[in-house]
């Protein structure tokens, strides 16, 4: 996916196509290097209550605001991508989770972020807390399976049918 960049990160002229190893990438012609892109990874939460029902936000910004998702945002440097999943988790939900485990790994392209994404899942044995709803997330409730509302993004959906056929 072109990640919409037109000029070079480190010398700022405008940056040009070329083909390398079969595929096309940024290629920066003053400095004659080539502008290698990796997607951005981001962790999501989840977590599921005594009576089985799962965790929600509801969006208060773009992208999807106005809409549930799971807790969850980009991992930021000097963070491991569970301690990513926990800390948006209790700056969203008011939350503690303790004893991560992976679920699934997602890579989608983002419009709104103009560059490719690594949705990164964890489930969790537990959680400590009362539901504070904080951050970017406007309210903060466990839904049922049978009735959860839509959600705004597919790879949440996809993410939380993994883990639900897991428990079996
Ligand atoms: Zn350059």
């Amino acid at each position: 996916m072109d990640a919409g960049k037109k000029y070079c990160p480190w010398c700022g002229k405008p940056l040009t196509t070329r083909a390398e190893d079969g595929r096309v990438r940024l290629y920066c012609e003053a400095e004659q290097r080539f502008l290698y892109e990796n997607p951005v990874p981001a962790s999501t939460a989840v977590l599921f209550d005594d009576k089985d029902r799962i965790l929600l936000v509801l969006r208060n910004r773009e992208p999807g605001a106005g809409e549930w998702s799971l807790p969850g945002g980009f991992v930021e440097n000097g963070e491991s991508p569970e301690d990513a999943a926990k800390r948006e988790l209790l700056e969203e939900t008011g939350l503690s989770a303790y004893g991560p485990a992976l679920i699934d790994v997602i890579y989608q392209e983002s419009v709104f972020y103009g560059t490719c994404l690594l949705i990164i899942g964890y489930s969790f044995e537990g959680f400590s807390g009362d539901i504070t709803p904080g951050d970017d997330a406007s309210d903060a409730r466990f839904f049922p399976l049978d009735e959860l509302p839509p959600l705004a993004f597919e790879s949440h959906r996809t993410i939380m049918m993994k883990i639900v056929s897991l428990r079996g």
